[in-house]
């Protein structure tokens, strides 16, 4: 844990031994069927306690920041994954991100935004669909290499009962690959910290890479049974801190054999820092930043971990010097 670059402080480290906040990507024998599965402990209570949402807006931003584990996961090099909601519902935004540096170590961060009046007339419990209000919104994926490299975007209507069956249909709409995939984040009924957990399983072109998919008998039989079996996980499966992930792909594929590859590890991170914010903070003009400062400094609060940093007019003043 300690060769990790934490940006922001961890408040509460993982025990020893610990198994969550990891990705563990996997093979179903004699299938073209390959999927991942990610358990979220410290990472996802970490985030949404900094924030102190309502529960339903918790586990909704939880089921994206596992979401963006588990595709983050799949990049093959050093850059940034984000995936954004936006709709014009009670939380006309949600944010997570997902980065990857040379250490290989998953950082990640999220945020809500909420509109509480609007919220409050969904009752104590809104839908998935109440929340992100079902008519005009949509959920962007975008892939960032660093600089010098295209950056990817794949947009998907924000349609469907959950974040899951978005991400599905993302799959099906943008890849054409069928995917399946089960997320959830709750409370632990015990300690009452939040934990997340997810897996997806993808069947894998055989033809050459943009061809025509052709499901034959076999594989599409293959595919049912891989799909169905990635269904049958309990949702206290998906969440429970004694069972890790190879015991849960054991016990969902033992029948047809399932190798585990190496796990990628994930941690909570923020990218801010006072020097990034300052840098903004110049670009202001004089008569604006005065308009800022109240109480003889202006604070600007990161989005992301909900950290507040305050400047003196004299710190931007020297700044811009
Ligand atoms: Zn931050």
């Amino acid at each position: 844990m300690n060769d990790v670059d934490h940006t922001t402080p961890i408040v509460v480290a993982d025990p020893d031994g610990s198994r969550d906040n990891e990705v563990r990507p996997f093979q179903i024998e004699g299938m073209d069927v390959r999927g991942r599965a990610i358990r979220l402990g410290t990472v996802v209570d970490q985030i949404l306690k900094a924030h102190n949402y309502p529960d339903p807006v918790a586990r909704v931003l939880g089921e994206v920041l596992t979401l963006t584990g588990l595709l983050g996961s799949i990049m093959k090099f050093d850059g940034i994954v984000t995936i954004q909601t936006k709709s014009s519902g009670p939380v006309p935004m949600m944010v997570a991100d997902y980065e990857r540096r040379e250490d290989g170590v998953g950082r990640l961060r999220g945020y809500a935004d909420i509109d509480e009046t609007k919220l409050s007339a969904y009752g104590k419990n809104p839908s998935f669909e109440g929340m992100i209000g079902s008519k005009s919104g949509y959920l962007a994926l975008t892939i960032d290499q660093g600089e010098d490299m295209d950056r990817y975007q794949g947009i998907v209507e924000l349609k469907g009962a959950s974040v899951a069956e978005v991400a599905r249909n993302y799959f099906m709409n943008s890849e054409q690959t069928p995917t399946e995939i089960r997320l959830l984040c709750d409370r632990d009924s015990v300690s009452g910290h939040w934990r997340a957990g997810g897996i997806m399983v993808q069947h894998l072109a055989r033809g050459e890479e943009g061809q025509e998919r052709i499901l034959t008998r076999e594989t599409e039989e293959q595919w049912n049974r891989a799909s169905v079996l990635m269904h049958s996980v309990k949702e206290e499966e998906l969440l429970d801190p004694q069972l890790d992930l190879d015991q849960l792909l054991y016990r969902l594929y033992n029948e047809d054999g399932v190798r585990a590859f190496d796990a990628d590890r994930l941690v909570h991170a923020c990218r801010c820092s006072r020097e990034r914010l300052q840098t903004v903070l110049i670009q202001f003009e004089d008569d604006e930043l005065q308009d800022m400062v109240r109480d003889g400094k202006i604070d600007v609060n990161c989005q992301f971990c909900n950290t507040t940093y305050y400047f003196t007019p004299d710190d931007v003043a020297s700044a811009k010097a």
